[in-house]
């Protein structure tokens, strides 16, 4: 392995930075072997080589779910990290990330159960029992801004941090296009129509393995109806009474959002 390039080494999904009197970063190469000094053979279990970014290629380290950071160390969250370093570089830590989580969970074959081995070729885990190929997992999801004039509709989870409203959001099931989840989600989550749904943009979303799908759609009949389970409250908002917080600015929720404020200032 060549000594340049992006060094990820992840511990479950918190990745190793170095921490000393310039703040943190990601670790060298050399950074990296003496973190892992007292034997890293045995804690580097796979390196994935990813596509070139900034310039530099990216390496993936699986570390032991129990390794802890030594001094001048930290395993930080990738909502951390995105917090620390360019979009790009956050965009190959998802990456990377979402490899090594792949690499763990297909170590076996689901339909026979052998030991699986990497494909020769492809980005894939081929069982040398049956054939059967593992590709890496990707789960999407649409998630849309519904708005009503110079308002839009948004709600919160019970998992949200406290304040936050957000953009509604699912996941696509099988026999599903896009559209469809999209009039399905919101009429389970807040129980109004929409028409004029249209693409917004979309975004990896490695937390675990999602592909955010954005759209924006427009209300067209329907209070307000929430279930008290996935949804505690939902309510339609004005540029000038938003709810006490906004999702995170790293979120494709939060460029709907944005997005929505731009248009909407025009139409004061
Ligand atoms: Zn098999």
């Amino acid at each position: 392995m060549s000594a340049s390039g992006w060094h990820l080494a992840f511990a479950g999904s918190r990745v190793l930075v170095v921490e000393d009197g310039a703040g943190r970063r990601i670790p060298s190469e050399s950074d990296l072997a003496t973190a892992l000094a007292t034997d890293p053979g045995a804690l580097v279990a796979a390196h994935v080589p990813l596509p070139p970014a900034l310039g530099q290629p990216c390496h993936a380290y699986d570390l032991p779910a129990s390794f802890e950071a030594p001094p001048r160390y930290a395993l930080l969250g990738l909502r951390a990290l995105h917090a620390l370093v360019p979009e790009d570089l956050f965009r190959a830590a998802g990456t990377a990330l979402q490899k090594v989580q792949w690499l763990r969970t297909h170590r076996f074959c689901s339909r026979c159960g052998h030991a699986t081995e990497r494909h020769p070729l492809h980005e894939a885990m081929v069982c040398p029992s049956c054939g059967h190929l593992h590709f890496p997992r990707l789960a999407p999801a649409v998630i849309v801004l519904i708005e009503r004039g110079r308002e839009m509709l948004l709600a919160r989870s019970p998992r949200f941090t406290p304040g936050v409203y957000s953009t509604i959001a699912g996941f696509v099931e099988p026999g599903e296009s896009l559209e469809d989840t999209v009039h399905r989600e919101i009429w389970e989550e807040v129980g109004v129509e929409v028409g004029d749904v249209r693409y917004f943009g979309s975004q990896p979303w490695p937390f675990p393995h999602s592909l955010m799908v954005g759209f924006t759609a427009r209300w067209k009949s329907g209070q307000i109806r929430i279930d008290h389970k996935e949804i505690e409250d939902a309510r339609w908002f004005t540029p000038e009474a938003l709810p006490p917080a906004l999702p995170s600015p790293m979120s494709i929720a939060r460029r709907l959002v944005d997005d929505f404020l731009v248009r909407v200032a025009v139409l004061r």
